[in-house]
């Protein structure tokens, strides 16, 4: 038999085509750079072309950015790789966190225009772009964030260079380089969101001192939100919670047990407004903890206690691998068989307990016992530790609210409801995933990230 040597090279190739692995998506290009330099400088560039850009290109890219994460595939792929990439939080609660991300965060309609017209003329407030912002995103909700920044940022006119979390890199990388296909394919200018293919402190700090950054916005725990209050930079710091909540003896008790198991297990425990302890008047303590286990909590006492604080707890940090992990998974390590549909783990602990101090960001709940509401408010204050984050209470007396509301001065104070009411998820309101308390612009949205410009004709135009 004769052989075609050029069919047979064409067999070869095919057949040595197949073996090879899938190429993978090139590391740098659509907004992703091999150095924070040449990331920061490009969305510099992409904000100048930005400028001479209208309103209702704003408007067309932002609703670009909506699609492209709104896409079944988009929604499923972030929520299934964010939990493989941090090792953390429930699929099915991400997806949801990506959605209402998405779909709710506000745009362009958030910059309105404030007017005096008069006998001198007409004076407009407008909201500006700063330029260029870089913002730095935590493991916890890697993906939502991007995109909740990214509409923000983006309705107000800016460029934005992210610093991802560096667990999270591949996910926040592909996610940029989705969003610059998404605003190319309507006319953006390229490189109006960036980031750096290897993302690392040393790149965060780099971004942070790079002249051509004109603000910061910090989303994640005290460190960072101190490394951007200190750079010396126009700075947001939407730093960590410790959210309590309590339950006076005027509460729905059944409705606040399920609210609270609802609320502790969303995302087990991972977002910063998550309920993490509990604080119960005396009087409806125990039928709070049977009405919690029957939606879903699990009571560990005595030993189990001590054995889970060693497990889950090192000095007064969380384990890193314990984090966002489900509540059997915990109740596993700790030798317990986890009852079917089981969501969070209550522990009735003193005040001081380190399960009711710290920020755990796992569904395991402290729960103190005290002796009237008021002592209920007072203790809530002091575990909230000052930063302004969120609070959640239930109770039908309107002035002990109005107390804790006063009192408490968290960004977010929940009544009647489980946590993530406050996000706009099931309660009034928009969604936000930078909840700004440190530095007070609360819930941020597209006005957040401008300056505020005055601009005047003198004499004319008002027609009253
Ligand atoms: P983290 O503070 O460990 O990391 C957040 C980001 O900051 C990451 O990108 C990390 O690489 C970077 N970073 C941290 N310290 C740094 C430093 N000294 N210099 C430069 N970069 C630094 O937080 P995390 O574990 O990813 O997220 C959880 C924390 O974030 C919790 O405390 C939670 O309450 C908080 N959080 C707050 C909000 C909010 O809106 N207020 C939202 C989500 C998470």
């Amino acid at each position: 038999m004769k052989i075609d040597p050029a069919a047979l090279e064409a067999t070869i190739r095919e057949v040595v085509a197949a073996m090879l692995p899938a190429q993978p998506e090139p590391i740098v290009g659509d907004g992703v750079f091999a150095d924070m330099n040449a990331a920061v400088e490009a969305a510099a560039a992409a904000q100048r072309e930005y400028l001479t850009h209208s309103m209702t290109d704003r408007r067309r890219y932002v609703a670009a950015i909506r699609e492209a994460m709104l896409t079944p595939e988009h929604l499923d792929y972030m929520a299934e790789e964010a939990v493989a990439q941090s090792g953390m939080g429930d699929a099915g609660h991400k997806y949801l966190k990506n959605k209402i991300a998405a779909e709710g965060t506000p745009g362009v309609e958030d910059l309105i225009t404030e007017a005096w017209s008069g006998d001198d003329g007409l004076t407009t407030i407008e909201y500006s772009p700063y330029g260029v912002i870089g913002a730095i995103t935590p493991t916890t909700n890697p993906t939502e964030t991007i995109t909740c920044n990214s509409i923000g940022m983006i309705a107000a006119g800016n460029a934005v260079v992210f610093s991802p979390h560096p667990r999270v890199a591949k996910l926040s990388c592909w996610q940029v380089r989705t969003l610059n296909r998404a605003l190319r394919a309507v006319g953006a200018p390229d490189n109006l969101i960036t980031t750096v293919a290897a993302p690392s402190l040393e790149n965060t700090n780099a971004m942070m001192a790079h002249p051509l950054v004109n603000m910061l916005v910090a989303t994640g725990g005290p460190g960072i939100v101190k490394a951007v209050l200190s750079s010396g930079k126009k700075a947001i710091g939407a730093g960590a919670g410790n959210p309590p909540v309590v339950v006076d003896a005027t509460a729905d008790i059944e409705h606040a047990a399920k609210c609270i198991v609802d609320g502790a297990s969303f995302d087990n425990n991972l977002p910063c407004t998550a309920e993490k302890e509990i604080i119960a008047v005396d009087a409806i303590a125990d039928m709070l903890k049977f009405c919690m286990i029957k939606h879903g909590a699990y009571e560990a006492t005595g030993d189990q206690i001590t054995a889970l604080e060693r497990i889950v707890v090192d000095g007064d940090k969380p384990r890193t691998e314990w984090v966002g992990k489900p509540a059997a998974k915990i109740l596993e390590a700790n030798g317990v068989t986890p009852p079917p549909g089981v969501r969070v783990i209550v522990c009735e602990a003193s005040a001081e307990h380190p399960f009711v101090v710290h920020e755990l960001m796992m569904p395991i709940l402290g729960l103190v016992r005290v002796p009237d509401v008021d002592a209920a408010i007072d203790l809530a204050v002091k575990l909230e530790h000052g930063n302004r984050h969120t609070a959640i209470m239930h109770s039908l007396d309107v002035r002990k609210l109005t107390r804790m509301g006063k009192l408490i001065q968290t960004t977010i104070f929940v009544k009647n409801g489980p946590s993530f009411n406050g996000l706009g998820i099931g309660g009034e309101g928009y969604p936000t995933f930078t909840i700004a308390g440190p530095t007070g612009e609360g819930l941020t949205s597209a006005r957040s990230f401008t300056r505020r410009r005055r601009c005047v004709l003198v004499g004319d135009l008002n027609v009253r």
